[in-house]
């Protein structure tokens, strides 16, 4: 049976913006449309076609159609599998679409020429369905439920089970006959073998819907790719994916599979890759795809970005390598100037090693990027105000470049999440407010204190020494593109904090 099998993001049309659901560790709803690529679900999509089935990529939030629009298509395509990465924010949206679909195809009529017989078989999968497979079987009609973050690996057994009657690994949940939520068994990560996965056929997932709305890129096109799943470090306790992927499981692709991703985008004119592993591979591994970028040439021919832990890189020389082999923008978690928040939310890193680790990445002539974050239930305004601080001093000694503030969220299945239901510190259980734009921790600081505490962490790089480097520093049209774009997000970030809410 020659299944097809949609691989969709329905339209989620809301006041707050548009939203960055994919390939997104953290929910955001942005004012300005930012679509990120999503590599695992792209993946999926290759190894399903390259398996025999018909893929169809559905994104309907990166091509900008209404929901109607949408629906309208879905009801057209018929697919026989609706696969839909869902997150804490909107998942109980997900459910409402699941159930909608299923009531649809379950009232259709032949006779009147509706949508005949079909019946998709609907599957959710995402770090909310990992985190609490069963709950999404109790409030929708959703089919399956993936509890392991490889969809890729996981849809085509679910396709294969489908259409062939293979056994279903673990890592599912479904309804048995007699309605009862029961369970494959255990995902093992340790099963998929990365090296195995094929090159992702970028056609198919329409990798140009990805490849200009976003910040990120100096250079476009640019595109995402991920050689690691997800993080060596991988314990943070606010870290929604450390719930899909946990640091003891950590495994990468060859750094030769990797150039060959970087080759095939090379081919298609991507000027820019992210390579957006949570943390990228260290040591042997990056040396080799450094060497690997150099000698291929493709240094020359493409810029890369990637995530690191501050401490990842202890030695100029390796960050060195890194700007030779092509490297520019580098993003780094800070979180928090504050030791005793460092050490309860496990990130690892001590306060005094944060400067120099900047430092060196900078000195190699990179462009770090550090995020940072205001909420922590512990956290008081002057603990807050250091973080601030400490943002500031890197701004105008020039150890970073940019810099992203959030709100910390304990998303479901994560240490902090579970903290903050053994405290009782949620200040709600609506899922639809875990999406940046208000606390939903008690802590110490007052909404409007944390919104302000955002702002001001955002307005840290505004100092002269800062912005007339930053002028002096253009060299070509990209670095003007980029930095009015930058200037333009921070300023769209500045208003979704300073907005009343009316949700
Ligand atoms: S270092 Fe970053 S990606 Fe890794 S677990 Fe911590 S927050 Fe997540």
């Amino acid at each position: 049976m020659n299944l097809k099998i949609a691989i969709s993001y329905p339209p989620l049309e809301s006041e707050k913006g548009v939203p960055l659901l994919s390939q997104n560790r953290q929910f955001q709803w942005f004012n300005s449309p930012t679509y990120i690529y999503p590599v695992i679900p792209a993946y999926a999509a290759t190894l399903l076609q390259k398996n025999g089935y018909e893929v169809f990529w559905d994104d309907g939030i990166a091509e900008n159609l209404s929901y109607a629009d949408w629906k309208k298509r879905i009801l057209r395509e018929k697919p026989d599998i609706i696969a839909i990465e869902t997150k804490t924010p909107v998942v109980e949206r997900h459910w409402k679409i699941v159930n909608e679909l299923k009531n649809l195809t379950s009232n259709s009529s032949p006779c009147k020429g509706e949508e005949g017989q079909w019946k998709p078989k609907i599957a959710l999968m995402g770090d909310h369905a990992v985190a609490l497979p069963e709950e999404s079987l109790k409030k929708s009609q959703v089919d399956y439920v993936i509890a392991s973050g490889d969809y890729d690996f996981m849809l085509l057994n679910l396709a294969d089970h489908l259409s062939k009657g293979t056994p279903l690994e673990g890592g599912f949940y479904y309804k048995d006959a007699n309605n009862n939520i029961v369970s494959s068994g255990q995902s093992d990560l340790s099963k998929h073998d990365l090296n195995t996965l094929p090159l992702i056929d970028r056609e198919l997932t329409h990798w140009k819907n990805y490849a200009f709305k976003n910040g990120n890129f100096k250079h476009t096109p640019g595109a995402y790719m991920m050689s690691g799943r997800d993080c060596w470090w991988g314990r943070c306790t606010f870290c929604s994916w450390t719930t899909m992927f946990p640091g003891n499981n950590f495994r990468t692709q060859s750094p030769e599979k990797a150039l060959e991703e970087v080759g095939n985008l090379i081919k298609l004119g991507i000027k820019e890759i992210m390579e957006d592993s949570g943390s990228l591979p260290v040591g042997k591994w990056l040396e080799d795809f450094c060497q690997g970028m150099i000698e291929k040439g493709y240094n020359k021919k493409v810029v890369m970005s990637c995530n690191m832990r501050i401490t990842g890189i202890r030695n100029l020389e390796t960050w060195k390598l890194m700007k030779k082999a092509g490297f520019r923008f580098i993003l780094f978690g800070l979180e928090s100037a504050n030791q005793i928040t460092l050490d309860r939310i496990c990130k690892n890193l001590k306060v005094e090693e944060i400067e120099p680790g900047l430092k060196m990445c900078k000195e190699a002539g990179l462009e770090p990027h550090i995020t940072a974050m205001i909420g922590y239930p512990w956290e008081t305004k002057t603990m807050a105000q250091k973080t601030i601080d400490l943002a500031k001093k890197l701004f105008k000694k020039g150890f970073v470049d940019t810099l992203q503030a959030t709100i910390v969220i304990p998303y479901p299945g994560t240490l902090l999440y579970k903290y903050c239901r053994e405290n009782n510190l949620l200040l709600t259980n609506d899922y639809s407010r875990f999406d940046q734009r208000e606390p939903v921790m008690k802590s110490p600081l007052s909404n409007q204190d944390v919104k302000e505490l955002v702002q001001d962490l955002y307005k840290s790089f505004l100092s002269p020494k800062f912005i007339l480097r930053k002028i002096l520093s253009i060299r070509s049209w990209d670095d003007i593109k980029f930095l009015w774009i930058a200037g333009l997000r921070v300023l769209g970030h500045l208003t979704d904090f300073s907005k009343k809410e009316k949700y």
